[in-house]
């Protein structure tokens, strides 16, 4: 495993030093696998995050004025530091977070990814020079830097989603403060050892690591401070939400990815082995800890029960294990309070009337395990319809008019992904069109991929990641007005 998780037990990386927190208290790191520390790491709080937004501050001018080829040689050499340890950082990942050891190879190699992106995107700036008429002025539309940057990010893709807000932050000349989360800092910690290796100047990046409690500390300090900009936050919708109201006190832009309660609508022209596979492995895949998985499964009447019979076929097959063991296709939750959650829809579910199909409790290998599951006949009443599981249970809801699954897949104050199988691509088209997410696969159940821009609408979030949209959130408009010569002169 990553040499990193043991010999830089207890420290953050705080203004290009590997720092203890200033109480030298720890928390420990654990594997889901099977509950064992693998490593103890500073439990920070207000003092280190002011020191990291100091140093951040302090970096901002020099970072800002590096030239864009540079910035994006730094980028490019970290991208491939990512590349060269994938699989020492897979073990590390998997070890902390649970997934399979090749989805966590996955996740690195598609981090990677993300940086050269934006290494690209550094040096494709552009700004644009408009005539102002009523003013005979020049205007010079510049896009600059924010400023300094609060990353906030998840347990579920560790690398991915640090690399997805470090990186376009990096490129634009942004420094970062990162609070990755309590369950998986070790990745983050990783990834800053890299960074450092390739050649990111000391302030640059900065890691402060708290546990749930500190989290609500160190984030509020960041959303206080009169030194940064902008905070770029994955998460649930209620943090969310409480950040949006604490980014009122300095104005602070915000880029949030929240919630996900996405519709899979399976219609009636179909081809039905075509949607099994893009269930398996939209909701499958990291156990089904993903916004973007399919909550809410609509399956037309007349395919409902072939789909019903191959999914669960599918799904049964399915090998959960520990994602360190090379046949292991499903890992794994991340904690407790993440098996309660699914534990508690699938019995919501049940004692409204739904059927278990396959799966349905804690699986064999260990308490944080749960069996890949399949519901049938899912109706509105149950949670399930209205929040989010992030957990391998798939729920079927059968539907007979378009017009019908249209209304109930809009019946949810989300609206980040949505999905809709059908072979008359034009006619799938038309009901995406009606869908109200700020992503849709038609035929497709993979929407990750540098180039698309990643969000949602409505409760789901604000802002996008990825594409050219990802950079644009870490810079701001400046218009220069120049008065033009008079003709008289
Ligand atoms: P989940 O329930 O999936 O863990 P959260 O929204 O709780 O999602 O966590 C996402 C990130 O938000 C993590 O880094 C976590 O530490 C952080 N977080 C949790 N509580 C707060 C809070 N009160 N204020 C700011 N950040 C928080």
């Amino acid at each position: 495993m990553w040499k990193f998780a043991t010999e830089a037990n207890g420290k953050a990386f705080i203004a290009g030093q590997w720092q203890a927190a200033a109480s030298a208290a720890t928390f420990p790191v654990t594997n889901p696998a099977d509950g064992s520390v693998i490593a103890n790491v500073p439990n920070m709080g207000a003092k280190e995050t002011q020191d990291a937004i100091a140093a951040a501050h302090d970096a901002f001018p020099s970072w800002a004025a590096t030239s864009s080829k540079d910035r994006a040689a730094i980028l490019e050499t970290w991208a491939q530091l990512l590349r060269d340890n994938a699989e020492d950082l897979g073990e590390l990942m998997t070890a902390e977070q649970g997934k399979p050891l090749l989805e966590a190879i996955g996740e690195i190699m598609t981090s990677a990814d993300y940086i050269d992106w934006f290494a690209e995107e550094a040096k494709h700036v552009h700004g644009e020079t408009a005539d102002a008429p009523s003013q005979n002025a020049t205007v010079q539309i510049s896009r600059e830097p924010i400023g300094v940057v609060a990353a906030i990010t998840p347990w579920n893709f560790p690398a991915a989603m640090v690399t997805r807000k470090v990186a376009p932050a990096l490129a634009a000349g942004c420094p970062v403060i990162l609070k990755p989360a309590e369950d998986t800092p070790l990745i983050a910690l990783a990834l800053a050892e890299l960074a450092e290796r390739a050649g990111l100047p000391a302030g640059v990046l900065n890691i402060v690591i708290g546990d749930r409690a500190q989290a609500a500390v160190i984030s509020k300090t960041l959303m206080d401070s009169t030194d940064v900009e902008k905070l770029s936050f994955t998460g649930s919708t209620d943090v969310g939400k409480l950040l949006i109201g604490q980014s009122a006190k300095t104005v602070k832009k915000l880029a949030l990815e929240l919630g996900g309660n996405a519709p899979l609508i399976v219609l009636e022209d179909a081809d039905v082995d075509v949607a099994v596979k893009g269930v398996l492995s939209a909701k499958f895949m990291n156990a089904g800890q993903m916004c973007v998985a399919p909550n809410r499964i609509y399956v037309h009447e007349k395919v409902y029960d072939e789909f019903a019979q191959k999914l669960t076929e599918a799904v049964k097959d399915i090998k959960v294990g520990d994602g360190l063991d090379p046949n292991t296709q499903m890992g794994p939750l991340i904690n407790q309070k993440a098996v309660d959650k699914v534990q508690h829809q699938v019995d919501d579910a049940v004692a409204k009337g739904a059927e278990i199909l396959c799966g349905g409790h804690v699986s064999q290998p260990g308490t944080l395990f749960f069996e890949p599951t399949v519901l049938k006949n899912a109706t509105p009443e149950m949670e399930i319809k209205s929040q989010e599981t992030f957990g391998p249970v798939a729920a079927l809801f059968k539907f007979r008019e378009e017009a019908e699954v249209i209304t109930q897949a809009n019946d949810t104050r989300y609206g980040l992904a949505a999905y809709v199988f059908g072979r008359d691509e034009a006619h799938a088209a038309e009901v995406a069109k009606q869908l109200q997410a700020g992503m849709v696969g038609i035929n497709e159940s993979m929407l990750i991929d540098e180039a698309i821009p990643f969000g949602g609408v409505k409760e789901s979030g604000i802002g996008r990641e990825n594409s050219h949209f990802g950079i644009e959130e870490y810079q701001e408009i400046k218009s220069t007005i120049i008065k033009k010569k008079s003709p008289h002169i």
